[in-house]
């Protein structure tokens, strides 16, 4: 069972809650600081109902799922986060771009100027970089954080970026808008906690071959411990196809829709690691009914020190952007016509 504390509970109520769970023998499995106790066993003596009674208490779920918190069941209503007059996982969706890595000043300010012309609110940038081999470009670190900074300064664009490590959230968050869990420590739940104890919103990206239980439980380790502002991500997974970098597996969104009151956001850029059809499978997205899409592109994609082949070339970022405006506009004419 999961028992979810009022906000308001005081230090002695839930001191009063865990003394009498304990005293009628259940688990405690306490989330530190969080506002969620879950217990194992059962007793006729205090039911369900009856914890739902014991002050403090805003709700007992009896689940036996990975997940609860995540789901339409818990909170029926889309979740949408608002930062700075942008929302994702509103009515409109929203483009995430800029390069895969922060090189340098110049790279990153260029890139910054060209997103912010075409009407994007968000700009992405690793300056933590987890890559296959350890003699491989892996990040600016603070020094790309701080380049980050600069370019919010001067375009007024929000920050995503991502953290590798638990010892960083704290820094990380300092410099950015939006944390960035990346694919493959989506099962580091020790991370996961960390990002679920700060206040920044989180974009948690799917593991490389996780199923959807495993996705939600992973988001269900953030909201766990209090921290709702929480932004899913496919970027494809693992399978036999060679033709790309990863199949990149639209039915989740459609799905992940159905389940759960988080906002999903696509990544065509790592889901097929090719430009030429990034286009048509962001607005395959789109059309899936994803709230936005995350895109990487650069000033020179051939001199990129990272993901070289999936970069959009600047030409090509600006059509792509053009086919995301006609196709909002195309939708919204088909939401009014559907609904006179
Ligand atoms: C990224 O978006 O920078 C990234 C490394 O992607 P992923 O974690 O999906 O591989
Ligand atoms: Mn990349």
């Amino acid at each position: 069972m999961i028992i979810k504390l009022d906000k308001n509970i005081s230090t002695v109520q839930k001191e009063q809650i865990l003394l009498t769970l304990h005293g009628h023998g259940f688990y405690l499995q306490e989330n530190g600081q969080s506002s969620i106790i879950r217990i194992t066993g059962k007793n006729n003596v205090l039911p369900k109902e009856k914890i739902e009674n014991l002050p403090g208490v805003e709700v007992v779920i009896d689940s036996d799922r990975s997940y609860h918190l995540v789901t339409r069941e818990y909170r029926p209503e889309n979740t949408i986060i608002e930062l700075d007059g942008v929302s994702i996982g509103g009515a409109e969706p929203q483009v995430i771009a800029g390069p895969c890595a922060v090189e340098s000043e110049e790279q990153i300010l260029r890139t910054a100027r060209l997103v912010q012309s075409a009407g994007v609110k968000i700009m992405r940038g690793g300056a933590f970089k987890p890559r296959t081999s350890p003699y491989s470009f892996t990040g600016l670190e603070e020094k790309g954080l701080q380049l980050l900074s600069q370019a919010r300064r001067e375009t007024g664009l929000l920050i995503i970026t991502e953290v590798l490590d638990t010892a960083d959230v704290e820094l990380v968050a300092e410099y950015s808008d939006i944390l960035q869990i990346g694919s493959r420590n989506m099962q580091n739940y020790k991370l996961l906690k960390a990002a679920g104890r700060q206040q920044r919103p989180v974009m948690l990206k799917r593991g490389m071959s996780a199923t959807l239980e495993e996705f939600l439980g992973s988001a269900e380790y953030i909201i766990s411990q209090g921290n709702d502002k929480i932004i899913l991500c496919e970027r494809g997974i693992r399978t036999f196809v060679e033709y790309t970098r990863n199949t990149l597996d639209l039915n989740i969104v459609p799905v992940i829709k159905k389940i759960s009151h988080l906002p999903i956001i696509v990544d065509p850029s790592h889901g097929t690691g090719r430009r030429d059809i990034i286009e048509p499978m962001s607005l395959a997205a789109l059309a899936a009914g994803a709230d936005g899409i995350m895109v990487e592109v650069h000033p020179d994609p051939p001199a990129s020190w990272s993901d070289p082949d999936q970069a959009l070339y600047p030409e090509q970022f600006l059509q792509l952007m053009e086919k995301i405006n006609q196709f909002i506009e195309w939708r919204k004419n088909a939401a009014i016509k559907s609904n006179p």
